[in-house]
């Protein structure tokens, strides 16, 4: 059995876990809640830095209390990017000094490929299209020769931060995307807002500045109502090519937007018309969370790849298509 800790903090949510093979079998989570405004990056890292050393602490007391040893773990790892420097700096920190005190290896993961290992593990999904979607990341992406591969992205900010934004320019507090989604529900009407595909690649910053702009002239709740219908046509057209591309029959749905019940209606219908089957994981699994650190942390651990020391710096724009992926036999083998 191998067993890792993980340590996940790119923005808001601090979350160390240690699982096994089997389970997650400790996890401490301590969050962010800015108290005005959206996510201050100095201030999250300082929450971080404040609560790194409890919530260690009270993992490795839960941790005990099951019946294990911290000699018990095999390796630390910890989101190396991406996501905001100073929140990657703290994290990275406190994972160095457990792996140098417990005198373990380290193990850098990408914090979106953390998102797509735990969905593989928590849900049927084995070889899925991706399609990713939290504060500051939107990305759809599938396993392809040896990387997982980026499909489309968005080209300036992620949907969450873009509904986050609209909602701040509302007068909701922050997060957004969940007020945005109850609104969404009492509309009457569809107001016209830009729809903005380019190649697989998708855009949202305009899409936010038009809605804060209809707030003058429409309701709150079906400006809310028409935001989602364009942002989630958006990502399920490209979702719906990288499936036609790539062959695949499988789409797994990851990050904190995911729980947006109408986003899933819409991939749920696109895949029942593609004969594809949809994928969510559980709530506690879907935005950052540190069990998906650690998993992650552990196929890589297994498969031989650990994170000296001296290349443990922190990438806040780190890309998951950069990772070999030497965990996953590949089935295609085709060069690229
Ligand atoms: P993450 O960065 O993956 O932890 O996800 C955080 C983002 O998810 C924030 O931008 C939230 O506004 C967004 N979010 C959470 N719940 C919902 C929801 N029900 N609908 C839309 N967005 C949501
Ligand atoms: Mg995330």
């Amino acid at each position: 059995m191998t067993t890792v800790l993980g340590i996940e903090g790119t923005a808001w949510n601090l979350s160390a876990a240690i699982v096994d093979e089997d389970d997650v079998i400790a996890e401490v989570t301590e969050t962010y809640r800015p108290a005005t405004g959206g996510i201050h990056p100095r201030e999250a890292a300082q929450h971080h830095a404040m609560y790194a050393a409890v919530v260690i602490e009270r993992l490795l007391n839960e941790f005990r209390e099951k019946g294990h040893h911290p000699k018990d773990i095999d390796a630390i790892a910890f989101s190396q990017g991406p996501g905001l420097g100073a929140c990657l700096r703290t994290v990275a920190t406190s994972a160095r000094a457990l792996a140098l005190s417990l005198d373990i290896p380290l193990v850098g993961v990408n914090h979106c490929i953390g998102h797509i290992e735990i969905g593989r593990w928590k849900t049927p999904a084995s070889d899925p299209v991706v399609l990713y979607v939290s504060g500051g990341n939107s990305q759809v992406l599938a396993h392809r020769a040896g990387k997982y591969r980026i499909f489309g992205e968005t080209l300036d900010i992620g949907i969450g931060n873009a509904l986050d934004k609209f909602a701040r320019s509302a007068g909701l507090s922050h997060p957004g995307g969940p007020k945005v989604e109850e609104y969404a529900k009492e509309a009457t009407g569809y107001v016209k807002l830009p729809y903005v595909v380019k190649g697989m690649d998708f855009s949202f910053s305009g899409l936010s500045t038009a809605a804060k702009d209809a707030l003058k002239s429409s309701s709150l709740e079906d400006v809310c109502y028409s935001f989602q219908e364009n942002a989630f046509a958006m990502l399920v057209e490209v979702t719906e090519r990288a499936l036609a591309h790539t062959g695949k029959s499988e789409v797994l749905l990851a990050g904190g937007v995911g729980a947006n019940m109408r986003l899933r209606e819409m991939l749920d219908v696109m895949c029942d018309d593609r004969g594809a089957r949809f994928y969510v994981p559980e709530r506690r699994f879907m935005g950052d969370n540190g069990a998906m650190i650690a998993y992650t942390g552990l196929l890589m651990f297994r498969s031989g790849t650990t994170t000296p020391i001296e290349n443990s710096h922190v990438d806040p724009s780190f890309r998951p298509d950069t990772v070999d992926v030497t965990w996953i036999a590949d089935k295609h083998q085709e060069v690229l």
